[in-house]
């Protein structure tokens, strides 16, 4: 088809180069513009309306918790970060110092906040005194900055946009029925909202967060079949605590220390949403978190009565969802083309010829499928096929997954894996980091979790062919 081909043009196929459709679809559906600092990202209108979607999900669901919206300090001082000990050693190589204040050099360095454990950590000493003060519920919405070496719109860029959890409890069970609970919210939202199966599990700890007792993590695959870290939770138990002194008075009198959570999740879920969905004819919104989810197209504008029908049936779907219109003067299949590659759910077609026979055309994006829909029963028809296409990307996205996921008993599997069929492996590990970090310099895979279910799939080691402890899915990963 001549449309087609002229969208291989436009961007890159993803058989071809994925690493270049990721950016040509992120360019060219407006999602980001570069900015003059490497690794920055200008996050465009259409790129942030999707972000606020998803923010606004996930606040509602914060709240509803429990948590409570708070703001602390982009500068942190040196003296501050170096209290935890592993947190320091872990984020250190990748912080942004802050040197001079105007011409003048500061008695001591800040940095940009990498994340805030420290900050929170701080601030709880100060207001937690006794058991009435527990359990604290917060959670912060901002930016961090991490001197990445190199960057990806979204994937990994230097700032990113994230929400942070951070809470304190009484208990070592609260907190770490805390840790399950934001996790289980994540994926949810990934799963219902951005119609990403995600696999539920705990890092191994050399993957752990830098000062956490254990990091519970959501992985999705994407379409290339590599991993990404969709949102992680940890139980981060009494270290940073100890650190600032966060104490309570329980309600025997006895001086308690508290048990802390962190939690976060990131714009780098916009990443996974373009490369679990999308395809060679660009970005493909789940309709949930669609900006637009019905662009309407008028046909032969020009003719009598079709422009005034098209925003008829504008302000008649308002009701039921997300709708535009694109009125400008560009031709039809420019317009069809624009509203595929920004990935809008359904398209809405009409022409003189519809309106002479009372229909309306509506388009899916995610199959191209073209249905006649007579317009009295437009509004009950675009809800049902808005959620058939939310449904559906999910189950598509899942059979991917399945179709990607391989099992591998040894090293020789697990290499064969790797080139023929690249995804997750599920392979056995004997809880040596020895073999964790083999596996990762002779195949780049690295362990991604240990699944919360799953049947062992061996007796043995997949690495060293001792005995075996856990179930691992491993990856390369983003
Ligand atoms: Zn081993």
């Amino acid at each position: 088809m001549a449309k087609d081909k002229k969208f291989v043009e436009e961007i890159t196929a993803m058989e071809d180069d994925f690493a270049q459709w990721y950016t040509d679809v992120v360019k060219k559906a407006d999602l980001v513009d570069y900015s003059s600092v490497r690794g920055s990202m200008i996050i465009r209108p259409y790129g942030f309306a999707i972000w606020e979607n998803i923010r606004d999900v996930l606040d509602g669901k914060i709240k509803e918790t429990g948590h409570e919206n708070i703001y602390m300090p982009l500068l942190i001082p040196e003296s501050l970060l170096q209290k935890e000990k592993d947190h320091i050693e872990g984020f250190a190589p990748e912080v942004a110092w802050v040197t001079h204040g105007g011409s003048e050099e500061l008695a001591e360095r800040l940095v940009i906040r990498p994340t805030s454990e420290v900050l929170f950590g701080e601030h709880y000493a100060n207001i937690i005194h006794s058991y009435r003060d527990l359990p604290k519920l917060y959670n912060q919405w901002a930016n961090v900055v991490r001197w990445e070496k190199t960057t990806r719109p979204f994937l990994r860029s230097l700032e990113f946009l994230w929400q942070e959890g951070h809470t304190c409890h009484a208990t070592s069970e609260d907190a770490q029925e805390e840790t399950a609970r934001m996790l289980d919210m994540y994926a949810e939202v990934c799963e219902k909202y951005l119609a990403i199966p995600v696999l539920r599990g705990r890092k191994t700890d050399k993957e752990k967060f830098a000062g956490a007792v254990h990091t519970l993590t959501i992985e999705s695959l994407m379409h290339d079949g590599k991993a990404l870290q969709s949102g992680t939770s940890h139980y981060l138990g009494t270290g940073f605590a100890e650190a600032f002194g966060i104490q309570f008075t329980d309600k025997n009198g006895e001086l308690q220390t508290v048990h802390q959570t962190s939690w976060g999740i990131t714009t780098r879920i916009i990443g996974a949403l373009i490369m679990v969905h999308g395809d060679n004819r660009g970005l493909v919104v789940p309709p949930k978190v669609a900006p637009k989810q019905v662009m309407i197209v008028p046909i032969a504008q020009h003719k009598e009565g079709v422009l005034d029908k098209a925003y008829e049936l504008r302000d008649q779907l308002k009701k039921v969802a997300r709708v535009d219109i694109d009125a400008s003067d560009k031709m039809p299949g420019w317009k069809f083309n624009e509203s595929e590659m920004k990935g809008i759910p359904v398209r809405l077609e009409v022409g003189p010829k519809d309106i002479e026979k009372g229909q309306v055309v509506l388009v899916r994006r995610d199959t191209g499928e073209k249905i006649f829909v007579p317009m009295a029963e437009l509004e009950t028809k675009v809800v049902e096929l808005l959620e058939d296409i939310q449904n559906n990307l999910f189950e598509k996205a899942k059979a991917h997954r399945e179709e990607k996921t391989s099992i591998a008993r040894n090293m020789d599997e697990f290499k064969q894996v790797l080139v023929e069929n690249p995804g997750f492996i599920k392979a056995m590990w004997c809880g040596d980091v020895a073999c964790e970090n083999f596996i990762k310099d002779e195949t780049s895979a690295t362990s991604r979790c240990i699944p919360f279910e799953g049947e062992p799939v061996s007796d043995t080691c997949v690495c060293c062919g001792g005995e075996a402890k856990h179930l691992v899915y491993w990856a390369k990963a983003y």
